[in-house]
This record gives structure tokens, C-alpha cells and sequence, in this order.
């Protein structure tokens, strides 16, 4: 297409999409075969498999230099491998490595495979070896060390690409093509989306620079600047598309500009006089957070807020606030909650709150009537529901808690104004989006989602980078601490028991939480009738017992939650079912059995359940037998802290990001380098930069790289889960 001179423009990562491997040299049908088998069809599926790791041989040691204790690198060829029994049953693999100064003894023990990976009759080139040196009768040898295959790659810096043997391709096959797309792309060098003069501001090498060194560095300190532009650049066009969806449901859908400011005569409004009537001052959190709503809520852009709020600090009278500001105006308001107990709990709080408010009513002879508040799960009479039904359709319902049921087709708002989402990790995005297109006049209500779930805050602007995020992070004043224990032993789990008599004896209650059973409900209903049993004819026989779980049925769990809330049960052994929004202040002690089967952030929700009320509260995690590591280290979290931004960055750590990323790990778009948790601060850095590029002048049109790419790298998984949100 250029006419000779011009130079030619560089290439795109759209372009490598669409050209095959099989352009290249030295791949054949079988070869293409294995390389689709890997999910490596074009030169970018190509370019994006990065090395695994890399042999710096600039650290390489000479054989006979070896010390003893000493951590070294070897580079060699192998001259032998074979395996024997030792006389415990283990294989025992031995291998020879031998490079122009010496030779050093490898032995693996329960590696079978390694004598036929290392055979010397197949090996092709060199291996690197790393680990300990040990010397034995003048051997210098290795045990278990790590090995890679370097082929014959030279160079200072030899990358390790993820090889596969079933698809028979090897780490240097990999590598020597990758190298082939970077040599033939070398003249007209890739483009780079990201305009020169902002690479430079972030200090960030281009992108062609950085896709060279990283499968081929000069040196280590060359791939980290590299994998740091790279993996900003995956995490731009995750923040391009949730800001950019985020910022066209803004300008696209038409929401409800709520009277915030009420009557002049009244001038508090319903929400000052909701407010007034607490029997508390707010925290300071709480009137930050109840503000942000309001102004989101009078702005004529429909609010998609996020409240985080470690448990217990004061959520409910923040949706309380919210449901009232849209009543005031007329509106209804809807809270959804993830299980019924959650719901009845709610409208319990929240009619207890809304007492007394009044509302303008010009249908009625004082002017003023009290909110209607009704109540709608799968569980509601049908007649009840018909009547619940009604009222919404008519407005004479002002606000409606429920459960998902709230969201079936039968439901019809007059005109709903906020939807409050509580637990949101219960929901799908899909929930989300049907109770934003529950008006018939097509105005998208308010949305405020509300999570007792800490995220980490660099997880939260990817997970939910399309909601704008409140926290609340300060608790109530006089909240007391929650001693938290591990119990090993028998005697430890006696003392538990102890523990539990004690505090009933003073007057306060105690939870005792069942084995998590993921099998099936009724699996799990069952265990927990065991413990029950266990506990109510042994242990705790000198106590009121109760039981719940998902399967007792809901007037029966309605009455066995009352009764331990006015104290004629005083142990509740319970299921998860507990695990949200259950508030009982004179709960002081929680024992979790099997505690080491539950993840960081549910333990840290279910000892949410104590340590409400003035007194002091104590939780046993009991973790009986030999816990993982893993599981050890998440309870010792727990005993350690029982701040819940904490625990999620530790929760982080230990299993990565795909217990935050959940669905979205899912295709194409598989964050390759960056990673939530090590690169946080680039996380944070790439939503800067992506809300300056959609809101600038021009907005993101002006960078038609950049919206090419997010389109051909965000797979449909993405499309469908950014725009649901
Ligand atoms: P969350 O839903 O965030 O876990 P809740 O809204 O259930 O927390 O509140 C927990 C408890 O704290 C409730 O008993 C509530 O009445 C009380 N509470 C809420 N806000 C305050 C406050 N500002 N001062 C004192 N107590 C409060
Ligand atoms: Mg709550």
C-alpha cells in the first residue's frame, strides 16, 4: 500500500491476530498441530507466551569453583541419568552434569520422569541446573535441584517458555519461533497504543523495547522494566473498557434526579429526621458515605456506588438513608438481600429505624403518613404477594425487602428510585443489571451495591471498576475487641465448651457453627443435626440448644431466631446460614468447628456475628487433626488481626487473584503478566491514566489503538460481564 520511501507503519497487535503460525519457518503440520493444541494459533498468541522464568547466566558458576552450602547455577551437558529403588521404595534418579570444568552429580528423589526428560541419548544442548551444593566423598552434588532445558539458546539471559510434552514442543522450539516474529518484526517496529509522551511521563519503555527484552533480555533488571510496561498495559485495557462502559451508562441511560433538598418548610427532609432520630450520632464514615449517596442520587447520571463496610460498621443505616431519600421524593426503594433470614433480619432493623418518619401524603386528612414498608420472598403467601404486588405497581408501598425474588418479571415498580444490593458476592452481575431495568418508563433507578466483604483496593478497581466505591472504614465507638483462639487439643476444644457454659451463665449467648459441607445442603443439614445432638445431650445438655440451617423451614427458623434474640435459647448451632447480617448483641462467644475448612473471608463474616453488643467477645476457631499449611496460615490471620481490609490482603496473598478475579479469569484477557497482588501500585496507576484518556478532550476516540485493542483482547467473557455490570 506505501509508496516507495515512505516508511512503512509499524505493526499492530490487531495485525499479528490475524496472521498464522504457520508463516513461519520451521513449523510444520506436525508442529502446528502442537501449537494449536497449546491455544497458539496467530504470531500474538505467539508473542503473548512469555517465558516462565529465566537462566541468568551471568550468575553461572565453573563446576569445580563449587563450595560447599553454596547456591549455584551450573550450565552443562548431561552424561548420564538412571534411576534405582532405594531400600525405603523411592526411586532415586541420578544424573551427571558435566561442563568444561568439572562434573557435578544431580540426584532426584521421586522424580521418575527425570530419567527419561535428562535421557543423554535425546537431550538435545545444554541443561541448567540450580541448587544446593553438597560434596560427598568428592563429589559436588545437588538433591532435587531445578532444572531447565536451554537447548542450544545462547545468550546471557536464557528465557524458559512454558513447553508442553503432550503437544511435543519444547521451551527452545518456542522460544526460536517467538524470536522469528520478533526479527520479522523488527523493521517496522510494533506499535505502541499508549501516546510517546505519557510512556515517558510513567518513565515506561515502548512497546516494542519491552516485547523484545522480555523474551530476550541483555539482563534481569532489562525483563523487570520490561514485564513493567507489559503488564501496565494489560491492566490499561481492563481500566479503558470498565471506565469506558462505565462512562457511556452514564451518559447513555437516563436516571432519576432525586430531591434531595426536600421542602423548604422541611428542610431536614426525611433523611435529616431519620438521622435525628438515631439513637447514636453517626460515624464520621457514615455521614461521608450518606453524602456521596445523596449527590449521587440528585445528579441526573444514575448512581452505581459500591459500600464496602468491614462487618458491623453500620451498613443498614446507610441504606436506610438511601431508601428514604428516594421515598421523599416519591420513589420507592427496593433492598435485596441474599437469603431470607438476611431479608426478615433487614426489615426487622430497618422498620425498627423508619418508625415515626413521616411522609407527605396529600390523600389524607393530616397531611402526613408513615412509610409503608412490606416485605417479599419466594416464601410470601400468595396472597400476601398478590397484595405486595399491587402495592408496588400502585407506589402505595414505599419500600419493598426481599430476595431475589424481588427481581422475577412479576414485579412491577410505580417507579423505583434506589436499589440497594446487600452481600453482593451472592449475586450475579445479572441480578445487578435486572433490578436497574425494573421501571417501565425506562429510568434506571439508583443503584448503591453493599459488600461486608473487604476487597483489597486494588482488586476492588478491577473487580468493580465500573462502580464508583465508598468505604467505611471506621467502626462505631465502644465496640469491644473480639479474642480470637485456635483450638487444637481436646483439652483446648474442652475449654471452648467451657468458655461457652461460662458466658451463657453470665447472661450472654453463644453461636456454635457446623462443619462447611459443600456437597449438598441436605448433606450438610444433616451434619449439623449431628452436632446438634452431640452438643445438646453432652457438652452443653445444662443449656437451651437451638438449631438452623437452610433446610429448616422458615417459620420455624423465624422462631428459633427470636427465641435467641430474646434469650430463651442460649446456643445457636447453626450453618452458614448465619454468616450474614444476623444481629444479636448479646451473642459473646462463637466456636467454629472444622474452622480450617472455611476461607479468610467467610470466618472473618461469621465472627462478625459477635462482638456487636458492649461486652467483651471471644471466638474459638476449632481446627482439629493436621491443618494445611495454607489453612494454618489464613487462622493465624484471623487470630492475628480482625481487621477486615487486612485479612483480604492476606487473603490475597495466599490464594492469588483468582479468588478475586472469579469469572473474569476466564479467556483471552487472562491477566499473563500483571498480577493484582504484586502490582498493586500499577493497578492503581493504569485507572488513573485510563479515566485521563476517556475523560480528555476527545475522549478515548482519539486513541483508536488503544479501543482496537481492548477489542480484540477482551474476549466476549469480558464484553458480557462489563456491560451486565
Ligand atoms: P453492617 O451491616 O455494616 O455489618 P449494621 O448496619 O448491621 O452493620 O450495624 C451493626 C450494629 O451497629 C447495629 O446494631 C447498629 O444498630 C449499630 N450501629 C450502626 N451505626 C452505629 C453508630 N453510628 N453508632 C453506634 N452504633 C451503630
Ligand atoms: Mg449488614
Amino acid at each position: 500500500m506505501s509508496a516507495g520511501g515512505s516508511q512503512p507503519q509499524p505493526i499492530t497487535l490487531a495485525e499479528l491476530s490475524t496472521m498464522e503460525v504457520d508463516v513461519l519457518t520451521r513449523v510444520g503440520p506436525k508442529k502446528l498441530e502442537g501449537l494449536r493444541q497449546m491455544g497458539i494459533e496467530s504470531l500474538l498468541d505467539l508473542l503473548f507466551h512469555y517465558p516462565r522464568r529465566y537462566v541468568d547466566r551471568t550468575r553461572e558458576a565453573h563446576i569445580n569453583e563449587l563450595g560447599e552450602g553454596e547456591e549455584a547455577l551450573v550450565v552443562g551437558r548431561v552424561t548420564r541419568a538412571d534411576s534405582q529403588r532405594t531400600r525405603r521404595g523411592r526411586t532415586m534418579v541420578t544424573v551427571e552434569v558435566e561442563d568444561r570444568s568439572g562434573r557435578l552429580r544431580c540426584t532426584f528423589f521421586n522424580q521418575p520422569w527425570r530419567e527419561r526428560q535428562l535421557d543423554p541419548a535425546v537431550l538435545v544442548g545444554e541443561v541448567a541446573v540450580f541448587g544446593k551444593v553438597e560434596i560427598f566423598r568428592g563429589w559436588r552434588q545437588m538433591t532435587n535441584p531445578v532444572v531447565d532445558l536451554v537447548g542450544d539458546r545462547t545468550g546471557r539471559i536464557v528465557p524458559i517458555y512454558p513447553q508442553s510434552d503432550k503437544a511435543g514442543l519444547s521451551s527452545w522450539e518456542l522460544g526460536g519461533w517467538v524470536e522469528q516474529v520478533l526479527r520479522r518484526s523488527e523493521k517496522r517496529t510494533l506499535a505502541d497504543p499508549v501516546p510517546a509522551t505519557l510512556v515517558a511521563d510513567l518513565g515506561m519503555r515502548s512497546r516494542s523495547e519491552a516485547m523484545r527484552a522480555i523474551h530476550l533480555p541483555e539482563s534481569m533488571a532489562d525483563m523487570a522494566s520490561a514485564r513493567h510496561r507489559l503488564a501496565f498495559d494489560e491492566l490499561l485495557r481492563i481500566q479503558l473498557s470498565l471506565v469506558r462502559t462505565k462512562r457511556r451508562v452514564e451518559a447513555t441511560s437516563q436516571g432519576i434526579r432525586h430531591d434531595i433538598d426536600g421542602d423548604p418548610a422541611d428542610p431536614l427532609g426525611m433523611v435529616g429526621a431519620f438521622v435525628a432520630q438515631l439513637p447514636y450520632p453517626l460515624t464520621g464514615a457514615q455521614e461521608r458515605a450518606i453524602a456521596e449517596i445523596l449527590t449521587d442520587m440528585a445528579s441526573p447520571v444514575p448512581m452505581h456506588r459500591l459500600l464496602q463496610g468491614d462487618v458491623g460498621a453500620g451498613k443498614t443505616v446507610v441504606a436506610t438513608a438511601a431508601l428514604l431519600a428516594a421515598v421523599q421524593g416519591g420513589h420507592q426503594g427496593a433492598l435485596m438481600a441474599p437469603t431470607e433470614v438476611l431479608a426478615e433480619q433487614h426489615a426487622v432493623a430497618v422498620r425498627a429505624m423508619v418508625q415515626g418518619i413521616d411522609l407527605a401524603a396529600e390523600d389524607n386528612l393530616f397531611g402526613v403518613r408513615g412509610v409503608e414498608l412490606a416485605v417479599l420472598t419466594n416464601r410470601t403467601p400468595a396472597a400476601t404477594r398478590r397484595k405486595v404486588l399491587a402495592g408496588l405497581g400502585d407506589g402505595s408501598v414505599d419500600v419493598v425487602i426481599g430476595t431475589h425474588a424481588l427481581i422475577q418479571e412479576s414485579v412491577g415498580f410505580r417507579s423505583l428510585g434506589v436499589a440497594v444490593i446487600d452481600e453482593q458476592h451472592r449475586f450475579g452481575v445479572e441480578q445487578r443489571a435486572a433490578l436497574r431495568s425494573s421501571n417501565a418508563d425506562g429510568s434506571v433507578p439508583d443503584v448503591l451495591v453493599m459488600t461486608a466483604t473487604p476487597i483489597p483496593r486494588t482488586a476492588a478497581m478491577t473487580v468493580y471498576g465500573d462502580l464508583d466505591v465508598t468505604v467505611l472504614d471506621e467502626m462505631p465507638p465502644g465496640r469491644q475487641p473480639i479474642t480470637t483462639t485456635l483450638a487444637h487439643s481436646d483439652t483446648e476444644v474442652a475449654a471452648a465448651w467451657d468458655l461457652v457454659r461460662s458466658e451463657v451463665a453470665a447472661g450472654r449467648r453463644a453461636y456454635v457453627v457446623c462443619p462447611l459441607i459443600e456437597e449438598s445442603a441436605k448433606v450438610e443439614a444433616s451434619a449439623a443435626e449431628d452436632v446438634y445432638e452431640e452438643l445438646a445431650t453432652g457438652e452443653l445438655a445444662e443449656l437451651d440448644v437451638g438449631l438452623l440451617h437452610g433446610r429448616v423451614p422458615a417459620d420455624e427458623r423465624r422462631a428459633v431466631m427470636e427465641a435467641f434474640r430474646e434469650g430463651s435459647l442460649q446456643v445457636l448451632v447453626a450453618t452458614t446460614v448465619i454468616e450474614v447480617g444476623v444481629d444479636v448483641a448479646e451473642a459473646t462467644v462463637m466456636v467454629i468447628l472444622d474452622a480450617d475448612r472455611f476461607g479468610i473471608a467467610q470466618l472473618h463474616q461469621l465472627r462478625g456475628r459477635v462482638g456487636r453488643g458492649t461486652a467483651a467477645s471471644h471466638c474459638v476457631l476449632v481446627a482439629r487433626g493436621d491443618p494445611t499449611e495454607d489453612a494454618l496460615a489464613r487462622l493465624e490471620a484471623l487470630v492475628r488481626t480482625d481487621d477486615g481490609f487486612e485479612l483480604a490482603e492476606v487473603d490475597l496473598d495466599l490464594r492469588g487473584e483468582g479468588t478475586v478475579m472469579g469469572e473474569r479469569q476466564k479467556g483471552r484477557s487472562d491477566l499473563l503478566l500483571a498480577s493484582l497482588r504484586r502490582d498493586r501500585d500499577l493497578v492503581a496507576k493504569a485507572r488513573e491514566v485510563a479515566f485521563e484518556l476517556v475523560d480528555g478532550p476527545g475522549g478515548l476516540e482519539r486513541f483508536p489503538l488503544l479501543i482496537e485493542e481492548i477489542d480484540v483482547l477482551l474476549a466476549e467473557v469480558d464484553e458480557e460481564f462489563l456491560t451486565k455490570g
